[in-house]
């Protein structure tokens, strides 16, 4: 019922499809494309591959339908767990404000909001990556380009019906135009392709655009639970262990709705907890708040398996077709050169150039956000009133 999705997912699942067809024959819009990392494992399902990794071939077929530039989310999954990380290490040190909850699923966050707003100081302010990648192509890229942010048209293709409605949340704007103008599912993305009359395991295989090119393994398990918690610890790992090779997680991988785990690091013991579904995030939460489990951070995903098995997934997405999705993504991550967000030097170069260094006040501005409790949803619309208690920042 769309009264009480607790989501957002449900007030927002119309199709653009029609937007984006408006925005490509548009002489006067540069046309953006983004691309996350679940899609890249279960887009071949329509088109009879099965769950093996597409993204070339993606890339190939959004060129060819007509957008200027095509980019991978997994490059600000990357920003997002260097912004994150670092924000994590923040609290721990001050003891403040933990656990840290994740902030990259609109499902999770807009739930957050409705039913524990009392935890919004603990979600980490960073911004999706979806919504940071919209930050820079508005804010910034378009600089580059010499073009103002309502020229350029930024589409996403998300395996994910929430981030329709994420991209519609007022805080997630510059100069008055949406960051992200249109959000296409995975199912979405293969109906455009099939308007289009693209046969799609015909199309020889593209790359990225520069300047954002670079990707690393840490960004592409974004796609699965578990992948965010486990880019955090690589992450840490390099930086306060001088971990130099592979840092490869195990608890945080597999399909089981709630993983705790502790580790240290140098002097300092961590406890972590990986959940995905919202029914078992509220058994967490009730556990935390009860005293009876006392953890330092916690991912949230707010669908079975994570992003693998969002609701804009193709159908068959059950237990077997999350799990394989899942499988084919670490499968991605073990080939890839490039393993931790600090390796991405096409990331640490758009840090440098557009905000002088990560983590920092610039960064805070354009890449964190703040959070409502009560956030009040009216058709496609976000409203923000009766809001119960300041805005949390
Ligand atoms: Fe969207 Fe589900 Fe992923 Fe959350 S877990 S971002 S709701 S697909």
């Amino acid at each position: 019922c769309i009264a009480v999705c607790p989501c957002g997912a449900l007030s927002s699942n119309s199709t653009a499809i029609d937007e984006v067809w408006a925005a490509l024959r548009d002489p006067k819009k540069t046309v953006v494309c983004q691309i996350a990392p679940a899609p890249r494992a279960a887009l071949g399902e329509e088109f009879g591959l099965g769950s093996v990794d597409v993204t070339a071939k993606l890339v190939a077929g959004l060129r060819k339908v007509g957008f200027d530039k095509v980019f991978d989310t997994v490059f600000t999954a990357d920003m997002t767990t260097i912004e994150e990380s670092n924000e994590f290490l923040g609290r721990v040190t001050e003891g403040k404000n933990l656990p840290l909850f994740t902030s990259c699923c609109p499902g999770w966050v807009k739930y957050a909001e409705q039913f524990h707003p009392e935890l919004l100081n603990n979600v980490s302010t960073c911004r999706s990556p979806q919504q940071m990648f919209g930050s820079v192509l508005k804010k910034k890229y378009t600089q580059d380009l010499g073009i103002k942010a309502e020229d350029m048209f930024v589409v996403s293709i998300m395996p994910c019906t929430a981030k329709k409605y994420e991209a519609k949340r007022p805080e997630f704007m510059t100069d008055g135009v949406y960051d992200v103008d249109a959000v296409l599912t995975t199912v979405e993305a293969a109906r455009l392709f099939r308007e289009a009359g693209i046969i799609f395991d015909s199309l020889e295989d593209s790359a990225f655009d520069q300047p954002m090119e670079q990707a690393t393994g840490s960004g592409v398990i974004f796609g699965a639970t578990g992948g965010v918690m486990e880019s955090v610890i690589r992450y840490v790992a390099g930086k306060l262990l001088n971990a130099q090779g592979r840092v490869d997680v195990e608890f945080t991988r597999g399909m089981d709705d709630t993983k705790i785990a502790s580790l240290s690091v140098n002097d300092i013991k961590l406890s972590l907890a990986v959940v995905n579904g919202l029914a078992a995030t509220e058994a967490l939460i009730q556990k935390i708040q009860s005293g009876e489990l006392d953890v330092h951070a916690v991912e949230v995903m707010a669908c079975p398996g994570g992003c693998v098995g969002g609701g804009g997934q193709p159908c068959q997405n059950d237990s077997k077709a999350r799990q394989t999705r899942a499988t084919e993504i670490y499968n991605i991550d073990s080939k890839m050169v490039l393993h931790k967000a600090q390796d991405n030097e096409d990331l640490d170069k758009i840090f440098n150039k557009y905000w002088g260094g990560c983590c920092n006040h610039e960064t805070h501005h354009d890449l964190h956000t703040h959070y409502h409790p009560k956030r009040q949803i009216a058709g496609n619309d976000i409203v923000i009133k009766d809001a119960e208690g300041p805005e949390v920042t």
